[in-house]
């Protein structure tokens, strides 16, 4: 007998039609003589809603009361999945947190789970019952409520997978799966049928939240194959695995965009040791995550210009604070908010040369110009100008055979 994992996500649980839907796609899982887990998110808005309502009480809400209010939301969504499986004759029960238990470690609201005792499910699934459980929170070792970041339903599923040791687990979402790029840029996008865990992480945290990177690493460090879904309609998704087993010989998995990157040079920087800690050390105090870097070979050996990439809601503050810094001394400081880093991505690209000019050949062919580059091993990025992604987007779908 199979044990699976079924994960739904806020919009697949969005109303009472779409609880009523998935409660048929899980019954489905458990007429096919399946140990069936399930994890929900709250239905959609409601973990905004919560947020919102805190704000208008206190806007310092206190930590651990703050986590208390947020985990209210899959509590409902649980109990009217449980309920409305009982309803159609299937034996079946809620589960917070805290009840199973899950124990997470670290701050509140972006918790990590470290243990789930599992005793209790095991006998549960035993006598054919369904258990559905709360996603995104836990408990800590003080017995309060936690929960594990914006998204964190993913991860729940995961570590269950893991400490259930099930034979599948399954991520239920609005979207069919993983897709070449994303759709609304280009449609000639297509779903990706099997990506590797490195490709998928760097789509996720390069903007396809198609899942929470933490929880693909997760994944990733368990073997845990994790098959993405729609809810919605009954069709294949997309399998994320570190198997190579029967993957197809393309090079390049996919191609992602950025949103809201901003370029800033400094020009005429000190060419000596220590400038360039000296320039990013308030940053990173501030919090402010810097992306590419590129230093110019210094001409005369005395100055030399350095560019770098932030977000742009981070560009005023990082301006006031280059400004300040009393530790380096520059000519020029100029600026970009209109830039966006596009990047290709395939382990396909360690064993294959000439990616990288086939990369910088098509994006010349429609006269775009490369601001910056960066790679590694398994990925090419460029920074070009955001009015230009679009046709970038096409013209290296084309390239690299993902049309
Ligand atoms: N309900 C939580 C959120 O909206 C967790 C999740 O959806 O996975 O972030
Ligand atoms: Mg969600």
């Amino acid at each position: 007998m199979k044990t699976v994992v079924l994960k739904f996500g806020g919009t697949s649980v969005g109303s009472i039609d779409r609880i009523k839907k998935v409660c048929k796609i899980i019954a489905s899982y458990k007429k096919k003589k399946n140990k069936v887990v399930v994890i929900s998110s709250a239905m959609s808005g409601v973990t905004n809603d919560l947020i919102n309502k805190s704000k208008l009480i206190s806007n310092n809400f206190e930590k651990a009361e703050y986590d208390a209010l947020l985990s209210t939301g899959e509590q409902v969504s649980c109990a009217l999945i449980a309920g409305r499986l009982n309803h159609i004759g299937f034996k079946s029960r809620s589960w917070q947190s805290w009840q199973i238990p899950i124990i997470t470690e670290g701050p509140y609201s972006s918790g990590r789970i470290k243990r789930v005792i599992v005793k209790n499910l095991k006998d549960y699934l035993k006598n054919g019952g369904i258990p559905i459980i709360t996603g995104f929170q836990g408990v800590n070792n003080k017995f309060r409520l936690t929960t594990i970041g914006r998204s964190g339903s993913d991860a729940t599923a995961i570590m269950l997978a893991k400490f259930i040791k099930a034979d599948e687990c399954i991520i239920y979402t609005d979207v069919e799966g993983v897709y070449t790029t994303d759709p609304r840029n280009y449609k000639k996008a297509k779903k990706i049928e099997k990506i590797f865990y490195d490709e998928m992480l760097e789509m996720a945290s390069l903007g396809s939240k198609v899942m929470q990177p933490t929880s693909v690493q997760d994944a990733k460090l368990n073997n845990i194959d994790i098959n993405v879904k729609s809810s919605f309609i009954l069709k294949s998704g997309t399998l994320i695995t570190g198997s190579k087993k029967a993957f197809s010989d393309q090079i390049i998995t996919g191609i992602s965009s950025t949103k809201n990157d901003a370029k800033i040079t400094i020009v005429g920087v000190k060419d000596r040791p220590g400038v360039a800690a000296s320039i990013f050390k308030p940053l990173s105090k501030n919090l402010i995550n810097v992306d590419m870097v590129v230093q110019n070979i210094s001409l005369n050996g005395k100055e030399t210009d350095l560019t770098f990439t932030i977000k742009s809601d981070d560009l005023q503050k990082t301006e006031k604070l280059i400004k300040q810094n009393k530790k380096i001394s520059f000519k020029k400081l100029s600026f970009d908010k209109d830039v966006s880093k596009v990047s290709i991505i395939g382990v396909g690209m360690i064993t294959a040369p000439g990616i990288t000019y086939r990369m910088f050949q098509a994006l010349a062919s429609k006269k775009i110009n490369i601001l910056v580059i960066s790679t590694s091993e398994i990925k090419i990025s460029v920074l070009i100008s955001t009015k230009h992604v679009k046709k970038a987007i096409s013209v290296l779908h084309k390239e690299f055979n993902l049309d």
